[in-house]
């Protein structure tokens, strides 16, 4: 069924009786076109755009546990297109034009919220590379203002302007950034992608990959799941913050390590934060939800783990930085706090390529800001699998570049995880 006011108020009259599940409960085949590890928003973008873009519908995507219950639910819904180098500019200004056309593409509301992302800056320095940032962006056609002490005091007037100790100078302003619902995203890929025929199979966890000749060397042809083998003509690795564990599964080291992000939301409150903002002398960043809630979060805790929780020192860390620049959300309460397992690449950077063994494609290493690159992350890994070619805005994002050295340090801080 079409979601539209009429199918409202078909429902209404028939007393809600007309609304079917959003997508079918998939019983595994035997064997697919492709199979896609991971039902996050990720492996689930590329099943919808592999059935829409090209046409390859006979495709499974298998999830260990229940759609977006890994990252995809648990992160702070951030987009935004403000990046600074040319390797990574294109790609997630892809991503912002699909979010601006998803609901419609769909048929879901995803909630996006073109609300303005603030980047503030403190220094003369930060405000000249924020100004860099800026320029480059306005010369790839990215939207990208750079605000004065007074424009910023207009959008965000409760912040500490008068005593603060690292006083705000200034901002860039993204006005197309904003956020979207999450859980909206998994939901409206799933069915978009269940509708043209892909099967969405849940609690099934790949433990293994079927090859030729065996276990060592030869092309992959399928996975061992917890429900049975299934057989692939290429299989997809979507499983942020799983990448290495599941890649090891085919004897593959990957160039990433698993670390630990927290996020946090207050009590419900009147409208404070006009959109998002990141508080540019430490690592704080905050928007409030449809329902007055705080969203707000920090560093990575930094050290490797697999444990979908972090720990206080971290929790003190984000809330001084909140402190820092509003101290006025000091009587607020924090509701809840989780943590998530990010798949932190050496140069902060993803990446969307074919995997040295055949049969076999990666998309890993979204650090803590894969949200925002769902859309064009799914449709840039549906055409490298339908292709074997890299789409053109992703392009940069390939594995050898570790040993080639051309790293996309987009953040210029070396190549050490956690300093990105
Ligand atoms: C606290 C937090 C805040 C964040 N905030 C933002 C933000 O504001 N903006 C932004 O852009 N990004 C943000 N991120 C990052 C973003 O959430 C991730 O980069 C993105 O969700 C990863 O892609 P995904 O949605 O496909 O991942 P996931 O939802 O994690 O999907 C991977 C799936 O693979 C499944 N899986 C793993 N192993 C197996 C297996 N063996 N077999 C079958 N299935 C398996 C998992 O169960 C999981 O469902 C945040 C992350 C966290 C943790």
């Amino acid at each position: 069924m079409r979601y539209s006011i009429l199918s409202v108020i078909a429902n209404a009259i028939a007393g809600q009786t007309l609304w079917r599940p959003a997508w079918r409960d998939a019983e595994p085949k035997p064997a697919y076109d492709v199979v896609i590890v991971g039902g996050g928003g990720h492996g689930l973008a590329t099943a919808h755009y592999l059935a829409k873009e090209h046409g390859i519908r006979n495709v499974a995507v298998v999830e260990r546990g229940w759609i977006g219950s890994g990252n995809a639910g648990r992160n702070t819904t951030i987009i935004r297109s403000n990046y600074g180098l040319p390797g990574n500019i294109p790609f997630y200004e892809w991503s912002m034009k699909l979010w601006e056309g998803m609901e419609r593409e769909l048929n879901y509301n995803t909630m996006v919220s073109q609300r303005g992302v603030l980047n503030l800056y403190h220094s003369d320095a930060q405000r000249d590379a924020y100004a860099r940032r800026g320029n480059a962006m306005r010369l790839h056609g990215v939207d990208a203002e750079l605000l004065d002490l007074d424009q910023v005091r207009a959008l965000l007037p409760l912040a500490d302007f008068d005593n603060a100790r690292f006083p705000i100078q200034g901002g860039l302003l993204q006005r197309r950034g904003g956020t979207a619902r999450h859980d909206g995203v998994v939901w409206g890929y799933a069915r978009a992608a269940d509708q043209q025929g892909v099967d969405i199979i849940q609690n099934a966890e790949v433990t293994g990959f079927l090859r030729e000749g065996g276990q060592e060397g030869g092309k992959i042809t399928g996975v061992e799941t917890t429900r049975g083998a299934i057989r692939a003509g290429k299989v997809g690795l979507s499983v942020a913050g799983s990448s290495s564990r599941v890649a090891a599964l085919a004897s593959l080291r990957l160039p990433i390590e698993s670390h630990v992000l927290q996020a946090f939301v207050s009590e419900g409150i009147k409208p404070l934060v006009p959109g998002v903002v990141t508080f540019g002398a430490g690592h704080f960043y905050i928007s409030q939800s449809d329902k007055g809630g705080l969203v707000f979060g920090g560093d990575i805790d930094g050290y490797n783990s697999y444990a979908q929780r972090g720990n206080l020192p971290t929790v003190e860390d984000v809330c001084e930085g909140g402190m820092a620049l509003m101290p006025s959300i000091g009587r607020l309460r924090v509701l809840r706090s989780w943590g998530g397992v990010v798949d932190m690449s050496m140069d902060g950077s993803p990446i969307i390529d074919r995997a040295p063994i055949p049969g076999l494609y990666l998309n890993t290493g979204w650090c803590y800001g894969g949200f925002k690159a769902t859309p064009a992350a799914g449709w840039c890994f549906a055409h490298l699998i339908a292709r074997d070619e890299p789409h053109p805005v992703a392009a940069a994002y390939r594995l050898d570049r570790f040993a080639t050295g051309h790293l996309i340090d987009e953040k210029g801080v070396g190549a050490q995880p956690n300093l990105h």
